[in-house]
């Protein structure tokens, strides 16, 4: 090897020798004789710098000595026996290296020097006049920091203004710039996406292409508009090239570029979110089965004609339409074919209407209708008779012909209320009226209908749906034989509990029930659940108990009342010696010829009949006699008072004597304390009832009750007496 080596490896080595102060330096000398460059390196000891150098003095050497590590600097002879400083100059700059290049030489000419300054070196000098080589070794390694600091920063540029061009070009959003004057300047990716513009075809443009004509000028920059939307998402509309206008959210940004003003923008193509938006208020303002306004709209559109007609002087009318029968309609079909009957209802209504009157549907067979600017009554009797006559037209449903009609009710501003709520609240009273009215028929509302309207309205829409949702429930009241103090029976009593309004008396709903004719229904479910419940307990062993029944003169008119009986009784297995019916004595007086054929083939059928509240009705114990009758029930009002009252004490007295003169069992109600007992005892009286043996209890507690007794343990001893 003719390499002359001079270097310490590894250069750490070195650099850890070099004085504290001492500038490092990695020299790679090219140079024939180890003489001069060991002169080299003394002057730069001397001048401060910690020189680790390799001297090369051919192409080789000097090739692979740069390609083994970086050098600060190369100082490089002119003239050598197997190469020269000029080739040595061109090793470096063909390797784009950027390491300065001084040559010293014992003899080189001005023209060489010149020469080589051009080609790239950095510097030259003589050997034999080394003074200069510290302050340029400085010069130059400063200089050379400067070059790199700046590839650095033009790298850091370069990379950073690529990373920015692929995220703007990458956005979704479009991104545009456009000068004072509305030009444009640049656009990205998006923008051609979302506009079908080519960002070059828009440079040069103005900004207005993007925009539908009649919002040009609010958009302009530097109108009043822009500055409001600089810095915040606004949404605008916008303009494809194809002409068809979208919305955007714009927001846009001012900056100052080298003294001019230019604005940023940035868009957010938002349809599908307009539509989004726009879908979830249809939702909320309509309803989904049959696209009519729903009640919130509803109501929003009353309010705005109830404070139009208040300038206008013109009167409103609230049409509130109510299907009659239509749960029994409803329960018949499929589920599909029940919105096929509210689909088709609503398209009848909307068609049957003058167009300026709007009509929506509050839920479930419920619609209202809104006229504005009518006549009262004239104007809403004729759009409410349209109505009724366009529901009753038949309609085809599964193949079959159904016959649908409708209730009307109508209230009108001015004049039956201030406000939407009062006048809508007022639409439906006179619709429950309607439905009173043998329904198929419409009804004005007037001042007498509210009297006790709202707290019944409310109830019976809540009754509506009490036994859809199980709030009923059946409680038993014993009732024992006076004489040897041993339940005989039971009275099967409902209990309505409300989610919200908690225990409701029966004494409060079951008038409205009958009212309603939600009796029927209800009645037939509390018959079922009470032969059920009895024969349950006959099969867990109960001595024979007979449940009494309270049946309301609104199912005593119905035809099929016998049938449901009979079918209940089948259904439950209870014997029918073991079922009572309490009837009140109205019902006996309503129909009498129609009481008398029933009663008798009740009591055929072996079932035990009451009559109820005796006494408080205008019937005699010889008119019931007419009636197969098997028990009386002394009504409670006579009874609370004895043995004070001196005419309840007659009356009772005489019931019970004329009762078993017509063979004619009697049951006292109310019993609540031993006088009662005793007084009853004493004149005769059959069976009590009352809460000092007990109050109506749940099934659960009355079973509890009875295997106790059976056990001996006396009833009033362990029942606790509650309303
Ligand atoms: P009702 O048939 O005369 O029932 C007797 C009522 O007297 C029951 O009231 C019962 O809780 C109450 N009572 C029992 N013992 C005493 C007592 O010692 N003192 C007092 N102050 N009251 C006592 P309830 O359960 O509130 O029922 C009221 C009415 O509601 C019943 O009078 C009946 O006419 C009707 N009702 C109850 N359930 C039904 C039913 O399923 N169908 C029908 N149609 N009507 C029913
Ligand atoms: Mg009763
Ligand atoms: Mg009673």
């Amino acid at each position: 090897m003719d390499m002359h080596e001079a270097v310490a490896k590894p250069p750490v080595h070195a650099l850890r020798n070099a004085s504290h102060a001492s500038t490092p330096l990695r020299l790679l000398c090219v140079d024939d004789c180890e003489a001069d460059v060991a002169l080299i390196v003394e002057t730069l000891r001397s001048g401060g710098f910690a020189p680790v150098f390799q001297r090369v003095c051919t192409r080789e050497d000097m090739t692979a000595a740069l390609d083994r590590q970086a050098w600060d600097v190369v100082i490089s002879d002119h003239s050598m026996p197997q190469f020269d400083g000029t080739e040595a100059l061109a090793v470096v700059t063909a390797r784009k290296l950027d390491i300065p290049f001084i040559l010293v030489s014992g003899a080189v000419g001005e023209e060489i020097a010149v020469l080589a300054m051009k080609s790239g070196a950095h510097d030259y000098m003589m050997k034999q006049d080394l003074g200069r080589l510290v302050p340029v070794i400085r010069r130059e390694l400063t200089e050379a920091e400067v070059r790199r600091a700046r590839r650095l920063a033009e790298a850091n540029l370069r990379s950073s203004e690529a990373l920015l061009n692929s995220i703007v070009n990458t956005a979704a959003d479009g991104i545009i710039v456009i000068d004072e004057i509305g030009m444009l300047e640049f656009a990205n990716a998006a923008v051609e996406r979302m506009f079908g513009w080519k960002p070059l075809e828009l440079i040069g443009r103005n900004v207005d292409c993007l925009l539908p004509a009649r919002h040009r000028n609010a958009h302009r920059p530097g109108s009043e508009d822009v500055a409001l939307t600089s810095g915040v998402g606004r949404e605008v509309k916008a303009q494809r090239r194809n002409g068809s206008v979208f919305p955007i959210e714009l927001t846009f940004g001012e900056m100052r570029i080298d003294g001019r003003i230019k604005y940023a923008g940035i868009m957010r193509d938002v349809t599908e979110r307009k539509w989004a938006e726009e879908r979830i208020r249809h939702l909320a303002h309509y309803d989904e089965l049959t696209g009519l306004p729903n009640r919130a709209l509803f109501s929003q559109l009353l309010e705005q004609a109830l404070s139009e007609s208040k300038f206008s002087q013109k009167q409103v009318a609230v049409l509130f339409i109510d299907l009659d029968r239509f749960k029994l309609i409803n329960d018949s079909l499929s589920h599909a074919s029940g919105d096929t009957v509210l689909q088709q209802v609503a398209k009848r209504l909307t068609e049957a209407l003058p167009r300026r009157d709007t009509i929506a549907r509050l839920g479930g067979d419920e619609f209202v209708v809104l006229m504005r600017d009518c006549s009262i009554p004239a104007d809403a009797a004729e759009t409410a008779q349209t109505l009724l006559t366009a529901v009753a037209q038949p309609l085809l449903i599964e193949g079959q012909d159904y016959h649908l009609t409708a209730s009307i009710g109508i209230s009108a501003y001015p004049g039956d209320g201030e406000n939407s709520q009062t006048i809508l609240k007022h639409a439906d009273i006179a619709m429950c009226r309607a439905k009173e009215h043998g329904k198929n028929n419409y009804q004005f509302y007037s001042s007498q209908m509210n009297l006790h309207s709202f707290e019944r309205l409310v109830l019976e829409r809540f009754l509506r749906h009490a036994m859809e949702q199980d709030e009923f429930h059946v409680y038993y009241q014993p009732k024992l034989d006076l004489l040897t103090g041993c339940v005989t029976g039971m009275e099967a009593l409902l209990r309505w509990v409300h989610p919200g309004m908690g225990m409701i008396s029966p004494t409060k709903f079951i008038p409205l029930a009958e009212e309603t004719g939600l009796i029927v229904p209800i009645g037939a479910w509390v018959l079922r659940a009470a032969c059920a419940q009895n024969r349950a307990w006959q099969l867990q062993g109960l001595p024979p108990l007979r449940v009494a029944v309270n049946l309301s003169a609104r199912q005593f008119a119905q035809d099929d009342l016998l049938s449901t009986i009979v079918n209940v009784l089948a259904e439950t297995g209870l014997a029918p010696e073991l079922l009572e019916l309490e009837l009140t004595e109205s019902v006996t007086m309503d129909n009498p010829e129609h009481a008398a054929t029933l009663l008798k083939k009740l009591k055929a059928l072996g079932i035990r009949l009451a009559i109820d509240d005796f006494g408080t009705g205008y019937s005699s114990l010889s008119y019931l006699k007419r009636f197969p009758i098997d028990n009386v029930k002394i009504d409670r009002s006579f009874i609370k008072d004895i043995p004070d009252d001196e005419d309840d004490v007659a009356i009772t007295q005489a019931v019970i004597a004329m009762a078993h003169s017509l063979r004619l069992k009697v049951i006292a109600e109310g019993v609540e304390s031993e006088q009662h007992v005793e007084f009853l005892r004493e004149h005769g009286c059959d069976e009590a009832q009352g809460y000092l043996f007990g109050a109506p209890m749940p099934a659960d507690e009355f079973r509890e009750a009875m295997v106790r007794c059976a056990n001996g343990i006396p009833l009033r001893a362990r029942l606790t007496n509650r309303p």
